[in-house]
């Protein structure tokens, strides 16, 4: 909250983090409350938790408001998943790919041998 001496300019009375306030100085010089929005949080990862690069932290009604290319980056997950838990995915799918083709190689060698 502000200075004590001045009101609420609406009618909610409680210190919630959505009736938070600051002193501001009217052009004409008289000193008022300002209502301040809460602060948005930026995006994070699905799988880490990090915040997201390259997009703002808004409130939630706020993105609608801006465009898509804001709102994410170019990259598979772009926007949902950090670089980093991106190449980790991209590396375990090869990696399981690869693992399946050994499997395979293998069980054909072994079914020639028997003939
Ligand atoms: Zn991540």
């Amino acid at each position: 909250m502000g200075d004590s001496r001045l009101k609420y300019r609406r009618r909610n009375p409680y210190n919630t983090s959505s009736n938070k306030t600051r002193v501001l100085r009217t052009p004409g010089g008289k000193l008022t409350l300002l209502h301040i929005k809460k602060a948005g949080s930026k995006p994070k990862c699905g799988d880490c938790k990090a915040p997201l690069s390259g997009i703002p932290a808004l409130r939630p009604r706020e993105y609608a408001g801006i465009s898509r290319p804001k709102k994410t980056v170019q990259r598979a997950y772009g926007g949902s998943r950090c670089a980093n838990c991106v190449r980790d995915r991209i590396v375990r799918a090869f990696l399981i790919e690869e693992q399946k083709i050994v499997k395979k190689v293998l069980k054909e060698a072994q079914q020639t041998k028997k003939r």
